[in-house]
């Protein structure tokens, strides 16, 4: 049998794949509204004979089923996009006015599309099953948790999960790995401050919720600096800081609210806790009360070191091992991507689309981020070599 040349097959349909990057560019939609993206993959993949179901509401799973028995291999692109007012002047510009695709994730669904055709058209050859996970609502409020509680990972199960994202810190047609912590977790909170109000000439009579406050803001930024391994990261944010309304009373109430950022589950956990701590120590201390309201929100993302490993090897096969990035640094933001590797091992790879000629250096979500798109073939090929070289070895 003729070992599959994946390029060869993503470079014959390079402008397919870039009419459809710039289809679902031109219309925007953001999460849960994604319903002209969804109705796009659904029939992009029905076409190529796939089964499809539409999941997450505004989510397409598809299933390509391989001629010869074997395990299942998953894909995810996010399809979602901002509320950014686009500005890049491209012939392919937004049409709906106030959103933007300024993550990529039209170049992520376009390309897994490609990558599915890609595939399909060697169904015949693959021992085992692809699943294309199209996932609304990455930006806002997770789509990943939604598609995994309606089942996504189950049914043939998926053995290990692969996905990528776009990235203009990384030079144009290279790819980025890492293994390990490579995603923050995000907890948002909100901390109300119950003090005990009166005269402003009379704080002795009162307990001052401000200065209360204002200790806790500094307490949390202590504790960072002084408890937590300087070479860990931990970020602890409070964004907002609300109290009082009369210049000669003590206020009684100030409400915060804010993000802490960690990498990897042990130090969420412990950051977590001590925010609770630090901040009841402090009101406690000063007599005054606080209701802490801390949220889950994404885990991060950990990539597996041997699903890593494995796709460098498969990646390094097509492109050339001088194409490797080596990732050095994690990143504070948040992708909700790592939910899916609770269920399965695998890894997030980094397409590098920065060409200073072409101007693709602009940060995500930037109103003049652009990608440069020669990137979206290889990157559909990179998809299905993994996939494949996956599937022949498990
Ligand atoms: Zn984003
Ligand atoms: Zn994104």
């Amino acid at each position: 049998m003729q070992p599959i040349d994946f390029m060869k097959d993503a470079l014959a349909i390079k402008d397919e794949i870039i009419d459809l990057r710039r289809r679902i560019h031109r219309h925007p939609e953001i999460g849960r509204t994604e319903v002209v993206t969804q109705k796009l993959v659904e029939e992009y993949l029905q076409s190529l004979g796939i089964q499809t179901r539409k999941i997450a509401d505004t989510g397409v799973l598809g299933l390509l089923e391989g001629g010869r028995p074997g395990t299942t291999v998953g894909f995810r692109a996010d399809i979602d996009a901002l509320r950014i007012e686009e500005k890049t002047g491209l012939p392919f510009a937004s049409e709906c006015p106030g959103l933007m695709h300024a993550c990529g994730h039209d170049c992520h669904t376009a390309t897994l599309l490609g990558a599915a055709k890609i595939l399909a058209a060697h169904r015949q050859e693959l021992p085992g099953n692809v699943k294309f996970f199209f996932q609304p609502d990455e930006e806002n409020d997770g789509g990943a948790q939604r598609m995994i509680d309606e089942g996504a990972m189950e049914n043939p199960k998926v053995t290990a999960m692969f996905g990528a994202h776009v990235n203009p810190e990384i030079p144009a047609g290279y790819i980025g790995t890492r293994p390990g912590k490579h995603y923050a977790a995000a907890n948002p909170f909100n901390i109300t401050i119950q003090g005990i109000g009166s005269h402003g000439a009379r704080p002795h009579k009162g307990v001052d919720a401000i200065v209360v406050a204002c200790e806790v803001v500094n307490a949390l930024q202590i504790y960072v600096s002084r408890e937590t391994n300087p070479l860990d990261s931990v970020v602890i944010t409070v964004g907002t800081f609300h109290g009082g309304a009369q210049s000669n009373a003590l206020c009684d109430e100030v409400k915060l609210a804010g993000t802490i950022r960690t990498l990897g589950p042990e130090m969420r956990q412990k950051t977590v806790a001590a925010v609770r701590r630090i901040t009841e120590g402090v009101v406690q201390a000063f007599g005054a009360k606080a209701e802490i309201d801390i949220r889950e929100s994404y885990p991060g993302i950990v990539n597996d070191p041997a699903m890593t490993e494995f796709a460098r090897q498969s990646i390094g096969q097509l492109l050339g091992q001088d194409k490797l990035f080596a990732i050095e640094q994690p990143v504070m933001g948040s992708e909700d991507f790592g939910l899916f590797l609770d269920h399965a091992p695998g890894t997030f790879y980094q397409a590098g689309v920065a060409n200073p000629e072409k101007f693709t250096v602009v940060p995500l979500h930037n109103s003049r981020f652009n990608v440069d798109e020669d990137v979206l073939p290889i990157l559909s090929a990179v998809h299905a070599k993994v996939a494949y070289d996956y599937l022949i070895s498990n």
